[in-house]
Parts: structure tokens; C-alpha cells; sequence
């Protein structure tokens, strides 16, 4: 299936007038793909199997900002390090502070957000509103001087009802909000998928990751 160029150019022009960062989902996708929308001028790129991203990595240009999407093992860590411009699954403190060790090693200081588990369904990764507390506070008696939380992100339920995933949204944004008070002021609101970003953009978000939208569905098969 072609990369949908058309789809590409419409949602871009509607996410520049607001400022909302377009990550484009490439996960399963072959790297022709992604050089496509390269050459249109995109550099935001999200994959979300560490061995996928580093192989994709190595042989694309080397100013693309990778953004890792998935949920991130502590063991795995260390393949990204060097190179992932984002990372939006942060889910435990355990995980920021294996980041921040494979940061100080090379000296560079990692771009992370904290991952909120907003959907009602049990098989979403994330923290919820008690863990996230506990890790937002104890980053601020922590020295982790080698990651970098910006932010927030989360998914709502794959669900048709769009009221459903209206309040998930809407919960997050509250939370984001909340959190501007404390120490951590995040700045970038990590949700919308293909089928909910409108609704996303709406509840607030500034931060998209479309994929299916813009590269087709996605063969898992293959
Ligand atoms: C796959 C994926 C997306 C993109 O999904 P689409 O429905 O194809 O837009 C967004 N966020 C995460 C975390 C994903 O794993």
C-alpha cells in the first residue's frame, strides 16, 4: 500500500496552525516508506520494537528524530540510548532511572515522558495517578541529571465510543495540567492515534502519533 501523501499533506497543514508535533508511526513499515515523507520534510518518526528502530536507524539519515513509542524493557535501554531523540512509554522509575544510567555513560541527557494509563481497558501499559505521583515526586529528591521528562502521554480505549475516549482524554489533560505545579511543568501531551487524534487535539493534546493514517493498515503477519 503507498504512503498516503495526500493524507499527509491535510494533516499537516491542520496540525501547523496549532503547533501540534506529527509523529508519523512507522512501526512494520519498510524504510522506502519513511523516505518517502522524509523527502516531503519530515523528521518526526516513531517505531516501537527496539531492534526495528535501531536497524531503521542505521540505514536512514541521520537527522531524523526518532521517537520510541513502545513499551521499553530496562535490558533494551542501552541499544536506544545513543540516539532516540524521545521516549513517550516511561512507565516505572525503575525504567527512568536505567535511562539516566545508560545517559550518563555516554554523556547525553535523555528526552522522556511518563507514560499514564488512561484506558479503562487492562492491557494498556502505564502508570496510574497514585505511581505517577510517586515517581514525579521522587524525581524531585532523585538526581537524575541524564533524563529529561518533558511530558505526558497516553492512550485511550480502542473503542467506538467516542464519549469514552473523549473523558480518557480529557482525564490525562487534567492530570498535565496538574502537573504544571510541580517540579516537573510538562510541556508536550503525547496522545491521539489515527482514529482518536481529532477528538485528542481537542481534549488539548500537542503531540500526535498517526500511523495506519498515513502509511495503511499494518500486516503483522508478514
Ligand atoms: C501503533 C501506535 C500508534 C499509531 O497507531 P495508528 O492507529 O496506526 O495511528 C500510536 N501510538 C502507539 C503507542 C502505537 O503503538
Amino acid at each position: 500500500m503507498p504512503v498516503n501523501k495526500e493524507a499527509y499533506k491535510q494533516l499537516t497543514d491542520e496540525l501547523r496552525l496549532s503547533n501540534i508535533i506529527l509523529v508519523a508511526v512507522s512501526k512494520t513499515k519498510p524504510i522506502e516508506d519513511i523516505l518517502e515523507l522524509y523527502d516531503l520534510g519530515h523528521r518526526d518518526f516513531g517505531e516501537n520494537y527496539v531492534q526495528e528502530l535501531v536497524d531503521k536507524a542505521d540505514k536512514l539519515p541521520k537527522d531524523i528524530r526518532w521517537h520510541f513509542i513502545g513499551h521499553l524493557q530496562t535490558n533494551k535501554v542501552k541499544s536506544i540510548a545513543p540516539f532516540v531523540h524521545l521516549i513517550h512509554g516511561v512507565d516505572s522509575l525503575k525504567l527512568l532511572k536505567e535511562i539516566n544510567k545508560q545517559g550518563e555513560k555516554i554523556n547525553r541527557v535523555i528526552n522522556c515522558l511518563l507514560q499514564v494509563h488512561i484506558a479503562q481497558e487492562e492491557t494498556k501499559f502505564g502508570l496510574d495517578e497514585k505511581e505517577l505521583k510517586e515517581v514525579v515526586n521522587s524525581l524531585s529528591i532523585q538526581s537524575l541529571q541524564h533524563v529529561k521528562v518533558l511530558g505526558l502521554m497516553g492512550m485511550a480505549s480502542f473503542s467506538d465510543d467516542m464519549e469514552k475516549v473523549r473523558s480518557e482524554f480529557k482525564r490525562l489533560k487534567g492530570i498535565y495540567d496538574q502537573l504544571q505545579t510541580s517540579n516537573i511543568k510538562p510541556k508536550i501531551l503525547s496522545m491521539g492515534m489515527s482514529s482518536d487524534y481529532k477528538i485528542a487535539i481537542e481534549e488539548g493534546s500537542n503531540m500526535v502519533r498517526i500511523g495506519s493514517l498515513l502509511f495503511g493498515e499494518r500486516n503483522y503477519a508478514k
